[in-house]
């Protein structure tokens, strides 16, 4: 079975419709979101039902979490809680009704799909570091684990002794001993410098995972979010994506 995984979606409603055209033309029997439709971009109600009418299984996200008040804003910076507060006001019951199915983790085909970290999914740890990596190898029995959360397409390797390895997120047959947290990066914000949307397909079968970049109209979303009142940081990186 070949599948795709999208994440990190975040209200960008024209980087979401360019990687789901896209997909299209990948054959896919299934697409999986692994949280984060909303939060920052300026579409976060029509992202929702993108995801809901296109997705199978669907996951929460740090940002759902927050809409649905299950983890405070406090220590967000200024921008990302003007933002949450501004994506919150734009739900009905209808779309909170539709993220409260979102699941935490799941394992399925013989990996394993969460958000943030498959060690306390709840926790949203950033796996940023071969330290943090190393625990999350505990979270999870399959061979892979696919997850976002960081924005960042990285692979970590783990090792027989020491620390787990991380390479940058490319397109790579996973080698038979070994296990892997694979982030798949952002659709709707990438930060690896790199402004295309990013997603991965996977065959279940052959074990080979394939990273996508998607162009988008980045200056439409922009627009979108100024017209919003948006805040400035958030609708400049998309340019860098960063
Ligand atoms: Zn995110």
């Amino acid at each position: 079975m070949r599948i795709a995984l999208i994440s990190d979606i975040h209200g960008n409603l024209e980087a979401l419709t360019e990687v789901l055209s896209d997909i299209e033309k990948q054959k896919v029997d299934k697409i999986h979101c692994l949280g984060d439709v909303l939060g920052y971009g300026s579409d976060p109600v029509a992202c929702l039902h993108l995801i809901e009418k296109h997705c199978d299984i669907k996951l929460i996200g740090n940002h759902e979490y927050a809409v649905l008040g299950l983890v405070s804003t406090d220590n967000y910076n200024t921008a990302a809680r003007t933002a949450a507060d501004w994506t919150r006001d734009q739900l009905t019951d209808v779309e909170l009704a539709l993220i409260s199915d979102y699941e935490m983790m799941r394992s399925v085909e013989n990996i394993t799909l969460v958000h943030a970290s498959p060690n306390e999914p709840d926790r949203w740890h950033y796996l940023l570091t071969p330290d943090v990596a190393s625990r999350a190898f505990g979270g999870f029995d399959d061979r892979i684990c696919f997850h976002g959360h960081t924005h960042v397409p990285t692979i970590f390797v783990e090792l027989a002794e020491g620390l787990p390895r991380v390479i940058a997120g490319h397109s790579f047959l996973p080698g038979e001993d070994n296990r892997y947290l694979i982030n798949i990066g952002s659709v709707g914000q990438p930060r690896d410098n790199d402004p295309r949307a990013c997603y991965v397909t996977f065959e279940t079968e052959e074990y080979e995972v394939e990273y996508h970049r998607v162009e988008y109209d980045i200056a439409a979303a922009q627009s979108k979010m100024a017209q919003a009142d948006l805040p400035e940081m958030l609708i400049n990186r998309l340019s860098f994506g960063r």
